[in-house]
């Protein structure tokens, strides 16, 4: 339900655009959560032994035995992006990094400068970067009756991008932005023409931006952001925010019953690419396996899923989805 990593918070009934100034934030939003990629931890009655991972040529022919004749539901998450070249920084080999949490970015005027100002120079490579054979695999098998949709925890697009028609991203995109304070949407693109409008020159300052680092969410790691100019809302000079759901954040209820009903639509739930840190993933996971329907988690590393898994394939996501798609959706 929440991305938090601080106390307990109220039902997640509230769409981003309704969220206000901190001063006068409900008071079951909890002051400041603190930064930290640890998610909240979840206290089993029990503590079941996880199920043993395969490696790719065993796990393929289980995967496939398991899951033909099945409409599969697909939950996705950073690792099915990285071979788009777009970090993974829960990954086993990402450095540690702090992302951004809500409480920040509404109550800090410096951090959401250097937010924007990162943001303004990451959006050039999200907006370049392309699916891969993970993405283009869960569209053909979408397209052959076989998945029923896919729940991305991934702000990217690429699953659109791919030609998936059924994708609930369940974390917002990066496309997309909204004023917290009218609720006024813009696109990221028309955005990008104002803050080019107010910084002329900022990029071509900041250097080679080729090297520039980039974390998922289009924030580039920049050394200087003195200066850069913050755009406001063009209908009530109100504080614009992607519409991503951050850590501090709930996703929005309708969000979320709209990707219980597609899970429920499915004979198999197919984990592809997320370690489940983060509840808004792993809810979907429990529901499943409570309901005694099959779950395979594919991902490199372990997975919060994998007592609850019914059977876990350690591999990357491009070649385990191909090679699904070729065994149960062939050309
Ligand atoms: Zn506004």
């Amino acid at each position: 339900m929440t991305l938090v990593t601080g106390p307990p918070q109220g039902p997640a009934t509230s769409r981003i655009g309704t969220y206000r100034d901190p001063v006068t934030a409900p008071s079951s939003r909890p002051p400041a959560a603190p930064p930290t990629v640890t998610p909240r931890t979840i206290t089993p009655r029990f503590d079941p032994p996880s199920t043993p991972a395969l490696e790719l040529d065993e796990g393929l022919p289980a995967a496939v035995e398991l899951l033909r004749g099945r409409r599969v539901a697909v939950i996705t998450g950073a690792g099915v992006s990285t071979d788009s070249g777009i970090p993974d920084y829960r990954g086993p080999d990402s450095p540690p990094r702090r992302p951004m949490t809500y409480q920040q970015f509404v109550s800090d005027p410096d951090f959401r400068r250097t937010y924007w100002a990162r943001n303004h120079v990451g959006w050039r490579y999200v907006h370049r970067t392309q699916p891969n054979a993970g993405h283009r695999a869960l569209a053909r098998l979408e397209h052959a009756g076989v998945v029923v949709g896919v729940v991305t925890q991934n702000v990217d697009r690429l699953h659109h991008l791919a030609g998936s028609r059924r994708v609930i991203d369940l974390h917002g995109t990066y496309a997309d932005v909204v004023c917290l304070d009218c609720g006024h949407r813009v696109t990221r693109d028309t955005l990008a023409q104002r803050l080019e409008a107010l910084n002329p020159g900022f990029v071509e300052a900041v250097g080679a931006v080729a090297d520039v680092e980039i974390a998922p969410d289009a924030d580039a790691v920049i050394e200087s952001t003195q200066g850069f100019v913050v755009a406001d809302c063009d209908v009530c000079g109100g504080m614009l925010k992607p519409e991503i759901v951050y850590f501090g954040e709930s996703v929005p209820r309708e969000r979320v019953d709209r990707a219980f009903a597609l899970v429920d639509d499915a004979d198999a739930l197919l984990v592809a690419g997320s370690s489940l840190a983060v509840m808004s993933g792993f809810r979907f996971v429990r529901h499943v396996a409570r309901s005694g329907r099959p779950v395979v988690v594919v991902n490199r590393g372990a997975t919060r899923g994998d007592a609850l898994a019914t059977l876990r394939v350690h591999a990357g996501t491009s070649e385990t989805l191909t090679a699904l798609a070729d065994a149960l959706a062939p050309a």
